[in-house]
């Protein structure tokens, strides 16, 4: 067995790789022991998934839409009272926003004394501020994402692993080769948008992931975090097959086919 990225043997790896971070609430899309080795899983955990999930513009959103940390807990966020008193925001359970809790003595006493009514808080972003990052976590997800598709399938891990025409996204991913790598960046839906179960329960979709291979043989990894859609090539350093695709499919997302 070989690493999907840097092709050493991996037959001894005991790790499980989560394609998408499990700190999103991840715990299904996952790459069982050796399809990528403990070496590179434990890199992308340290390198990329966790200056990813540290950003403020994702714990901004982690608070917005309460996701916890793998160890439960709710990221805090700082905000201003309307008269420019700073607090912190504490979350304790994912049900509503919790109670804001002051950062200091006044800010307290001028809310218990009512002399300020409204709260501000950093929004939700529409992007993220780094995007080589961001385009190498993409274009991680992207590769093992098209590895998910093969679990079982031997041979079709090992062209994976070995086709040259994959490489050039492999190091950008594990090695960061190269300068940068564009992604198109849209929102399809409303970050707080619920969704009815078949059992009538609403839920919040947090991220969806689908490949889109276009009439030309293009190849895009294409994720939704919280109704963002963020789309990759992979297989060269362009997104202009993605709006053309666009163009001829009228805007429609790949996540969301028009039968
Ligand atoms: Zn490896």
């Amino acid at each position: 067995m070989v690493c999907l990225f840097c092709r050493n043997d991996s037959s001894s790896s005991r790790s499980v790789e989560h394609i998408i971070p499990q700190s999103l609430g991840n715990t299904t899309l996952i790459l069982p022991p050796g399809t990528v080795c403990d070496r590179c899983n434990n890199y992308f955990a340290r390198k990329l998934e966790k200056p990813f999930m540290d950003q403020s513009d994702i714990i901004t959103l982690r608070h917005h839409e309460a996701i916890p940390s793998k160890k439960g807990r709710f990221p805090s966020l700082d905000g201003q009272l309307d008269d420019g008193t700073p607090f912190t925001s504490y979350r304790y359970s994912n049900s509503s926003l919790s109670g804001l809790i002051d950062t200091s003595p006044e800010g307290v006493a001028k809310i218990l004394a009512g002399e300020v009514r409204g709260a501000w808080l950093p929004a939700p972003p529409d992007a993220w501020e780094e995007p080589q990052l961001s385009s190498r976590l993409l274009a991680k997800i992207g590769l093992e994402g098209m590895a998910s598709r093969l679990v079982g399938q031997d041979e079709g891990l090992m062209y994976l692993a070995q086709e040259p025409q994959f490489d050039p996204v492999r190091s950008y991913a594990r090695y960061g080769t190269g300068r940068g790598w564009p992604y198109h960046c849209r929102r399809i839906y409303d970050a707080n948008k619920k969704w009815i179960e078949a059992n009538g329960d609403e839920v919040q979709r947090i991220w969806e992931w689908d490949i889109l291979v276009t009439e030309f043989g293009e190849w895009y990894s294409v994720l939704a975090l919280f109704g963002l859609e963020l789309t990759i090539n992979m297989g060269e350093r362009s997104i202009e097959g993605y709006l053309d695709w666009l163009h001829r499919h009228q805007n429609m997302s790949p996540l969301y086919p028009q039968t």
